[in-house]
């Protein structure tokens, strides 16, 4: 099954806003294993939406709307399709009434215009609208399945995940079973992942191997289709263990995992603390770290060691240390992870110094990094040379620090 975006909309043809529609529903199908070919976007207007509703049933076998729903003269999505389709309009009553008990909450006179909105095709199913007033629909024509949403990604998220999801997998029920899992992977680059499993992805058919980079991180979408769940699973697990035999020492989760939501995890399964000196970072570690409901069993505290100055007041960093070697050096990194370890009484002591740049810092050029992480048998000091702009330095650094405490 094949699916096409239509997003309906001037707006997004002028440029005033993206076609974020386009990119979570595309996201969403994607974990449904339905292969999305075409994303069309066309203007408030009835013969061009024709003309792509015309094309698109010649490619796709569900097509997806997006914008046109409401009250307005421009909104002619609906209208449009029920002409194509040659099928009428009709009242739906439990709309009309969702649309009137939304103007009495919000203590606002109902206008004409909007009993529009709770007119859908006739024979579709009806996709209530939890946070807005015009309906969704979906019917199936001749092979072809329409979906029509709401434009607001507020009222159409929540339609999609709630009400048009279980429609569409309906119609995939018939068919085949859908699994998929994203494998996480750090501190590889993508090209080398992808050469590491070249074989892999060349004969990847069930599961397909989908990899995505960014942010320093790759993904991989592993999708397995069968009409058993539970041997789409089985085929998941296998090609996972192949590409772990691979580059499993740079997996670190699965599916909504992040490095932080991950250290948070090791942390209180081992009942261990932590506690972060950050001069590079500016408690961006900790921030993220603290950012997870339920930080407070592992996360201690830090110091944000800026400059110089709190580094030896604070930290009690010798002022040699900091005049010799400099506040970018292993060995700063290495006093820094045990004195805030000491001073926070945490189990493991971590600390962020280096240059984030666009200038040299002591002489050091920009992604100069140094990481220490201290545990009180031993601290460890990883030296990095991370490329990028300040913001790519900066969240690659905690992303690396993390990354480096689980896999200790
Ligand atoms: P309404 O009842 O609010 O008029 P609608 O279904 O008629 O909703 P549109 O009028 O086409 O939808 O769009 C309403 C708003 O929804 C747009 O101004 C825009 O903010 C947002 N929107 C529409 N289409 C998209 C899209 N493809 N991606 C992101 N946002 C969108
Ligand atoms: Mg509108």
């Amino acid at each position: 099954m094949n699916a096409e975006l239509i997003a309906v909309g001037s707006e997004l043809l002028l440029g005033q806003i993206a076609n974020t529609n386009a990119q979570f529903l595309s996201q969403q199908l994607a974990e449904l294993g339905i292969n999305v070919y075409f994303h069309t976007v066309v203007g408030d207007n009835a013969e061009r939406l024709q003309q792509a509703v015309n094309i698109a049933q010649t490619r796709a076998d569900i097509i997806i709307f997006t914008g046109g729903l409401g009250p307005t003269k421009d909104d002619l999505t609906k209208e449009t399709i029920a002409h194509i389709l040659n099928r009428e309009l009709v009242l739906e009553e439990e709309a009309l009434r969702s649309i009137e008990a939304y103007y009495a909450r919000t203590k606002r006179t109902m206008t004409e215009n909007n009993k529009k909105q709770a007119l859908v095709l006739s024979g579709s199913v009806v996709l209530k609208n939890d946070n807005g007033m015009a309906p969704g629909m979906a019917l199936t024509v001749d092979d072809i399945t329409y979906i029509l949403l709401p434009g607001p990604p507020k009222e159409m998220n929540p339609m999609f995940i709630q009400y048009a999801r279980p429609f569409l997998l309906g119609k995939l029920k018939q068919h085949e079973r859908i699994e998929s899992r994203v494998l996480r992977f750090f501190g590889i680059g993508e090209s080398q992942l992808e050469t590491e499993i070249e074989d892999l992805l060349e004969r990847q058919s069930n599961p397909t191997i989908a990899p995505l980079a960014g942010d320093g991180e790759v993904t991989l979408r592993l999708t397995a289709k069968h009409a058993s769940a539970t041997e789409a699973k089985k085929l998941l697990d296998e090609t996972e263990q192949a590409i772990v035999k691979r580059v499993g020492q740079y997996l670190y989760g699965y599916n909504e995992d992040t490095l932080f939501t991950k250290l948070m995890e090791q942390l209180n399964a081992h009942k261990k603390t932590i506690a972060a000196a950050e001069s590079l970072t500016g408690g961006r570690f900790t921030a993220e770290l603290t950012a997870i409901p339920g930080a407070s069993k592992a996360v201690k505290g830090g110091v944000v060691c800026y400059t110089n100055e709190v580094k030896e007041r604070v930290l009690f960093i010798p002022s040699e240390v900091l005049e010799t070697a400099g506040a970018v050096s292993e060995q700063c990194a290495k006093l820094l992870a045990e004195h805030v370890r000491n001073i926070c009484q945490a189990d493991i002591g971590i600390s962020f110094t280096g240059v984030a740049g666009p200038d040299l810092l002591e002489g050091k050029p920009a992604g100069t990094v140094y990481i220490g992480i201290a545990d009180g048998r031993k601290t460890e000091v990883h030296s990095l040379s991370l490329a990028g702009d300040r913001e790519t330095i900066r969240t690659r650094a905690i992303k690396y620090g993390c990354f480096a405490v689980l896999k200790r």
